[in-house]
């Protein structure tokens, strides 16, 4: 029981001294001489540990139920000691949290807001914080701060939960709320995984160096936010901590401006392209882009913004790939090929956000431009930075009106320029989806992305706006729509257990992605009716592909799981069924 009691102390005292190069206004000598005392006072002392062990356990679970507490977790028997158990709530709301602390431990003081700590003299340049360590249990998870009183010097802790820690470390302490440990988590830095964060690049580079796809800033409560990371299909919380509001909107105000965003103006929507040069993995300088999305977002009656990041893959990881990198299989790679072999036409690639579509047609695009054909495209704004002629479409969007370069006055410039190839970013409008087709009937290839999510759905959205069938069986060589699904981790085969931890996919059992689609390439059209695909395609009209298909193929190879299975084998349709 000492010898635990002791190794608490000692793993305060290391956190606090990686600190010190951070924090070198703090008086760091009084700080450990007033702990190495503590220890030594505490020594001497004997520590009635089962009965009040017992009692306060017997306390929280009565209160737990009485406030309603979900998550409880009571732990016997670790780290030699005779009895422990630990809590594990969460409760965001603050006015329940204080009542609950308030009646479990009654003599001591819960402090609600910053101002309510200054109040009472405590020194607010003054602390440290124990966070999670992953081979010290003792803490883990363990929300605390330590400050100075300014009167006297003396340091006090304050925790966020009542665990047993709070016997065990420190007879002078109190409790906190979430908003005041956010404050102190990140005033002057920010851990994400053990690294210190300050500013949207540090963000953008521990995003970089960690392989992490998609960062989000999630709303916690009034004061805080918490961090969440994409690793595959999976959204991980990434922050043990809760994130300071302001903190949170330091970075935003940052990612504003380097997108060229008046920070001021405060919209309720605000998207762009974040860029730059970041070392990767592999120590190799990459050019990378960013996808920044942020929206006004509620929680409850808190108010604040989801913030996204979306990294990008970049040209020549997608061109170094190829179709066979990004997992297509020989005969959708086949198809694909021979609707890019076409003089003329046009190909549609859709699927929702997220879905690979930037990708899939970047590849393609890279491997035309290979071949020597000329390619332009049509941007608004550019993901992906390419090597052939590219129009960026944002970059004259605040311009006067008489110098502005719109979709239409591109797309003419364009053609008087005659190249093989045409990528038209994205098209929504009746304009956009008519100017489309009629890039494909006068003799270039044209690709574009939409937001459908089958074969049948597409045609009958271009036929909306595009209404000549005869035309557009001329013009239409190739659809594809996609989404991506984890792939199932090869290591553990996705069996996570207690007992079975996989260091390969950190326990998510997925690790990567797989593209599964829907793929129809026209042939001879004729005098078939196209807004009955199913008809089209027993005719043998079209070549194709069914999700189901591809579902297949993964499940015998045993790549991804029961659930993508059972989920597109229930609802994708396949045209010839
Ligand atoms: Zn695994």
């Amino acid at each position: 029981m000492k010898k635990d009691y002791k190794r608490i102390f000692k793993i305060y005292l290391f956190i606090l001294k990686r600190k010190i190069r951070k924090l070198k206004q703090l008086d760091f000598k009084k700080l450990f001489s007033d702990l190495n005392n503590l220890l030594e006072k505490d020594k001497e002392e004997e520590f009635v540990y089962n009965d009040s062990l017992v009692f306060y356990k017997n306390e929280f679970l009565r209160l737990s139920k009485k406030y309603n507490i979900s998550e409880v977790e009571l732990k016997g028997n670790h780290h030699e000691m005779d009895y422990d158990f630990m809590f594990n709530i969460f409760l965001s709301n603050e006015k329940l949290h204080k009542e609950f602390i308030d009646e479990l431990f009654p003599s001591k003081k819960y402090y609600s807001s910053m101002n309510e700590l200054v109040d009472d003299g405590f020194d607010i340049q003054y602390f440290f914080y124990a966070k999670e360590e992953k081979n010290i249990e003792s803490i883990y998870d363990a929300r605390s701060i330590c400050v100075k009183r300014k009167s006297d010097d003396k340091i006090f802790v304050g925790y966020i939960l009542p665990t047993t820690s709070t016997n065990i470390v420190y007879e002078d302490y109190f409790f906190i709320s979430n908003s005041v440990y956010a404050y102190y988590y990140n005033t002057k830095t920010i851990e994400l995984g053990g690294k210190a964060e300050s500013n949207i690049v540090d963000i953008l580079k521990y995003m970089e160096s960690n392989d992490i796809s998609d960062l989000h800033f999630q709303l916690l409560d009034e004061y805080s936010y918490y961090f969440t990371a994409r690793f595959g299909q999976e959204i991980i919380r990434i922050t043990n901590a809760p994130i300071n509001k302001e903190y949170v909107d330091k970075i935003y105000n940052q990612a504003l401006i380097k997108i060229g965003k008046d920070s001021l103006s405060n919209p309720p929507e605000v998207s762009g392209l974040l860029k730059e040069r970041l070392l990767s993995k592999s120590g190799k300088l990459t050019d990378r882009t960013f996808r920044f999305h942020s929206m006004f977002d509620n929680k409850g009656q808190y108010q604040g913004r989801a913030v996204s990041i979306r990294k990008l893959m970049n040209y020549e990881e997608i061109s170094n790939l190829g179709l066979n990198g990004l997992n297509y299989n020989k005969k959708a790679i086949q198809l694909l090929n021979k609707a890019s072999s076409n003089s003329h036409g046009i190909i549609l690639i859709t699927g929702k956000t997220n879905s690979g579509k930037s990708t899939l047609l970047y590849c393609i695009l890279s491997s035309l431009y290979d071949e020597g054909r000329r390619i332009k495209s049509i941007e608004s704004p550019i993901e992906v930075v390419a090597p052939f002629s590219q129009v960026d479409l944002t970059r004259t969007e605040d311009a006067e009106e008489k110098y502005k370069m719109t979709r239409e006055i591109a797309v003419s410039a364009l053609l008087r320029q005659d190249p093989d190839v045409v990528l038209l970013q994205e098209i929504r409008s009746k304009a956009e989806v008519e100017e489309f087709v009629e890039l494909g009937l006068k003799g270039h290839l044209a690709y574009s992305t939409a937001h459908t999510g089958s074969v049948q759905e597409t045609i009958l959205r271009v036929l909306k706006s595009s209404p000549d069938q005869k035309v557009l069986k001329e013009t239409l060589k190739l659809i594809v729509t996609q989404e991506l699904i984890g792939k199932k981790c090869q290591s553990c085969k996705g069996v996570i257990n207690k007992e079975s931890k996989c260091e390969v996919c950190n326990d998510l059992g997925v690790k990567g992605l797989l593209p599964v689609y829907e793929i129809a390439y026209f042939k001879d059209l004729g005098s078939l009716d196209i807004t009955d695909m199913k008809k089209v395609v027993k005719s043998n009209a079209v070549e194709y592909i069914s999700k189901k298909d591809i579902a297949r193929e993964y499940k015998a190879l045993d790549l991804i799981a029961d659930k993508d299975y059972i989920r597109i084998m229930t609802y994708e349709k396949d045209l010839r069924e």
